[in-house]
């Protein structure tokens, strides 16, 4: 069966979409950890990160990179953290999450925020790709 992520990518399930290329596709977590926190995905369903193409690997850092720069323009933070998990969706997939100075995230406290914020959030950050 597809995974979650293919679904998104295919149209089937919504997502709110940053952008995306011919291998890959950035959308906003749906629980995310932080304001701002984003997925970066390759769109060819592999299940564990270390399993992929160096090629893709390659394309999906490349592609990642400027959505880091533009979360940063619209969320305050130190910095962009970038964390590999894969324990929930087998679809491989990193996180681009915006840290501050105490670096207190954690994966086990989510945020409540509604889908209208989320989609204000993506069309914000996509505009200052
Ligand atoms: P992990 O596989 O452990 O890296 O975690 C998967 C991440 O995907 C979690 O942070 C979820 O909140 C997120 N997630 C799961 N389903 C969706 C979805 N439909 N749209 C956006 N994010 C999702």
């Amino acid at each position: 069966m597809a995974s979650i992520f293919t679904r998104i990518i295919q149209g089937e399930i919504p997502c709110h979409k940053i952008a995306e290329n011919d291998h890959c596709i950035a959308f906003m977590d749906i629980n995310p950890v932080a304001k701002g926190h984003v997925l970066v995905v390759p769109k060819e369903e592999t299940d564990y990160f270390f399993d992929l193409e160096d090629e893709t690997l390659a394309q999906l850092m490349s592609f990642a990179k400027p959505i880091a720069k533009a979360i940063e323009k619209v969320v305050p933070c130190e910095r962009i953290g970038v964390t590999i998990l894969g324990l929930e969706v087998p679809h491989a997939h990193i996180h681009l999450i915006p840290l501050d100075k105490r670096g207190t995230i954690s994966f086990a406290n989510k945020l409540n925020m509604s889908k209208e914020e989320l989609q204000k959030l993506a069309k914000e950050i996509t505009s200052n790709i």
